[in-house]
């Protein structure tokens, strides 16, 4: 059985360690589809054109070290708006989907357009002052003069324009779990999802054991 795990949600929701956790009680490859955005907004902001650097994307352009900047976010959340960016990246997100063994991929779109048919879909929320203060404990060790209020800000201008673009907008899928992070601990939501998760699988044992 090939199982696919959608995980979407604004930032810092925590759905990367959510999927994370996911991928490893179940063995499954994990996708931050995330970071095929930032990476195509590094080029971008290194000069090249944002379509034509996702249609030449890398694995290396994955590993660089510099893609979790706040510059990088927010042009991450600009060309991601663009029809023709999103058509370059989604074969490779569908391919990893099927990776054998199973597989979990996190990001805004994956339950609603990568993956619609995906075995459980988990739709990842936290307050707008949780998900900013996770954030910015985790940009103010790297640069000490981060404020909070801006890096609230940024998020909220991020969720914004993922939440209101025309295409693949960020947004729960119709049979979408949502699971609230806000006042749970990392074990506490990673468990959680792990039950989601259980129940999915056995859901579809059942299911093909009937067509059987
Ligand atoms: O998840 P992360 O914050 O790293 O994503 C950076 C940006 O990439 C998001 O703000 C969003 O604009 C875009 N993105 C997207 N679709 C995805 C994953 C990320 O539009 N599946």
């Amino acid at each position: 059985m090939n199982v696919i795990i959608a995980v979407d949600g604004p930032a810092a929701s925590g759905k990367g360690t959510i999927s994370r956790a996911i991928a490893a009680r179940f063995g499954f490859s994990h996708l931050d589809t995330g970071l095929l955005y930032r990476a195509v907004a590094r080029r971008a902001i290194d000069g090249e054109d944002p379509v034509a650097a996702a249609r030449t994307l890398k694995a290396g352009d994955l590993e660089r070290s510099d893609l979790r900047s706040v510059e990088v976010s927010r042009m991450a959340s600009r060309v991601a708006a663009d029809e023709c960016v999103r058509a370059a990246l989604v074969v490779f997100q569908r391919e990893f989907a099927h990776s054998d063994g199973g597989a979990v991929l996190d990001g805004r779109d994956i339950g609603t357009v990568i993956c619609p048919d995906a075995d459980c879909k988990i739709f990842v929320v936290a307050s707008d002052e949780v998900r900013a203060k996770r954030r910015y404990l985790e940009l103010v060790e790297k640069d000490p003069s981060t404020e909070f209020e801006t890096v609230l800000y940024d998020l909220r201008d991020r969720d914004a324009r993922d939440s209101r673009r025309a295409v693949a907008p960020l947004r729960p899928a119709p049979d979408a779990v949502l699971l609230d992070t806000s006042h749970l601990t990392v074990e506490e939501a990673s468990g959680r999802a792990v039950e989601l998760v259980d129940g999915a699988i056995a859901r579809n044992r059942s299911r093909q054991s009937g067509n059987s």
